[in-house]
């Protein structure tokens, strides 16, 4: 009991693993998610809160909170419900601005998380024949690198002119803010806006977000970032970093459901601003009137002012229940431990001495969140199908990377203890 599991002598063993989780204040958690098993009904190793986090147990009865509401009040849920639907994305904004460092006003629940950067960008992409171009990073997710290529293209610009990539330096895979620096030196006064995925899907990285925001204000220029792989996962600070705007989903390290709501940050310098373009909706209008009918549009200040339609109360009540866990861990806590979980793992991944093994994941636990990127020389997608069979659901992203994030939610360190003995089979074999 209460010995430093540091003193333990190797760290290589299943009871090092044990020891670990036993004396982890977090473990509990882990119960309170569904662990997806196999066909012996043994739990499988469950990497891939990166893409879907797992269900909490509480969100059934979250869920079917609202379904009895709706069997037994018809509309007037609206007002009526427990936590009635018409003011109901409310109810998530606290616990979701204490994730993402916001002071409430500045966030709202809402849309997909692509939708939410078009939105975004309507207001905040206002290109001029001088200032109109574009940057984000080389390895920007697929959905992310559409959307600004269609906002150049549909404000008449040529992505192949306006669309500036960030990328690393030659043969590596890390992006550096030196070159970052570089471009906006040479081109800053030519670009209208930096969007940046933070933390990147691919490699892992986490990108220095006040260095960049600094940066892209210092030279005139607006910067959003793309939290998707961020929220959840790091504490992004939004507020005090000072981006323009941001967005992110509620599906991968927020546990909220296939396809579940995205969420929206607009810094409080642009709360009142009239001049801004935006898209606009009902429920965006002016609470009190909004159901008078006749009013002209009366934006609601901060960013609740940018929601189009009225939202699906079913999917916000699954976040609802899982902003109730994060509350609970508290997520200072849980950035302790993931930064434990993470090195354990990338120290065993590196004792594994295996040659064809590279972790391109910065190895500096500010510059990265859970996840670790596992590039294996020569290896194809059979790679992670004989993972899959041994038990681990991973990720795979071509030519040849696995990557696993270990949750500090409902991970363990016997789950990392696990998934280093199989990868090491996998590559014997
Ligand atoms: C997951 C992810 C998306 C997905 O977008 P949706 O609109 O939610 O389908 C977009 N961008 C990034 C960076 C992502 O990680």
């Amino acid at each position: 009991m209460n010995q430093d599991p540091i003193k333990l002598n190797n760290l290589y063993t299943s009871e090092y693993a044990q020891q670990c989780d036993a004396q982890d204040s977090l473990a509990p958690f882990r119960e309170r998610f569904h662990i997806p098993k196999d066909d012996e009904g043994e739990e499988l190793v469950y990497f891939c809160g990166n893409s879907l986090g797992l269900q909490p147990k509480i969100t059934a009865q979250y869920i079917s909170e609202e379904l009895d509401d709706w069997a037994t009040l018809g509309v007037e849920g609206h007002t009526e419900a427990k936590h009635p639907w018409m003011p109901y994305h409310e109810f998530l904004t606290e616990n979701m601005a204490k994730l993402v460092g916001a002071k409430p006003s500045e966030v709202v629940v809402m849309n997909g998380l692509t939708a939410n950067l078009h939105l975004m960008m309507v207001s905040f992409y206002q290109p001029t024949p001088e200032r109109y171009k574009i940057i984000i990073e080389k390895d920007a997710f697929p959905s992310d690198k559409y959307a600004v290529e269609s906002q150049l293209k549909f404000h008449g610009f040529d992505p192949n002119d306006g669309l500036i990539l960030w990328s690393p330096p030659h043969g590596e895979e890390i992006c550096r803010m030196e070159e970052l620096e570089k471009i906006m030196n040479e081109h800053g006064n030519e670009v209208a806006l930096i969007m940046i995925g933070t933390t990147n899907y691919y490699s892992g990285q986490h990108f220095p977000m006040k260095q960049i925001v600094d940066l892209g204000h210092h030279h005139g220029s607006l910067v959003g970032f793309d939290l998707a792989h961020g929220v959840g996962n790091i504490q992004p600070d939004l507020h005090k970093v000072g981006a323009d705007f941001a967005v992110w989903c509620t599906y991968k390290y927020l546990n909220s459901g296939p396809g579940s709501l995205g969420g929206c940050f607009v810094h409080e310098r642009h709360a009142n601003k009239p001049e801004l373009n935006r898209f606009a909706g009902w429920w965006g209008h002016n609470k009190k009137t909004r159901f008078n009918m006749r009013h002209e549009f009366d934006v609601l200040p901060g960013a609740e002012g940018w929601q189009l339609s009225n939202p699906p109360i079913l999917s916000m009540a699954a976040i609802r229940a899982s902003l109730d866990i994060f509350n609970d861990a508290g997520f200072e806590k849980l950035r302790e431990k993931s930064i434990k979980l993470t090195g354990y793992l990338e120290k065993l991944v590196n004792q594994l001495d295996n040659e064809r093994i590279n972790i391109i994941t910065p190895t500096n636990p500010n510059e990265r969140g859970c996840q670790l990127s596992i590039q294996v020389k020569d290896a194809d997608k059979s790679l992670h199908s004989q993972l899959t069979d041994a038990g681990v659901i991973s990720d795979w992203r071509e030519p040849d990377v696995i990557r696993v994030a270990p949750v500090p939610l409902y991970n363990s360190f016997m789950d990392v203890y696990k998934f280093v003995k199989r990868l090491e089979k996998v590559l014997n074999t």
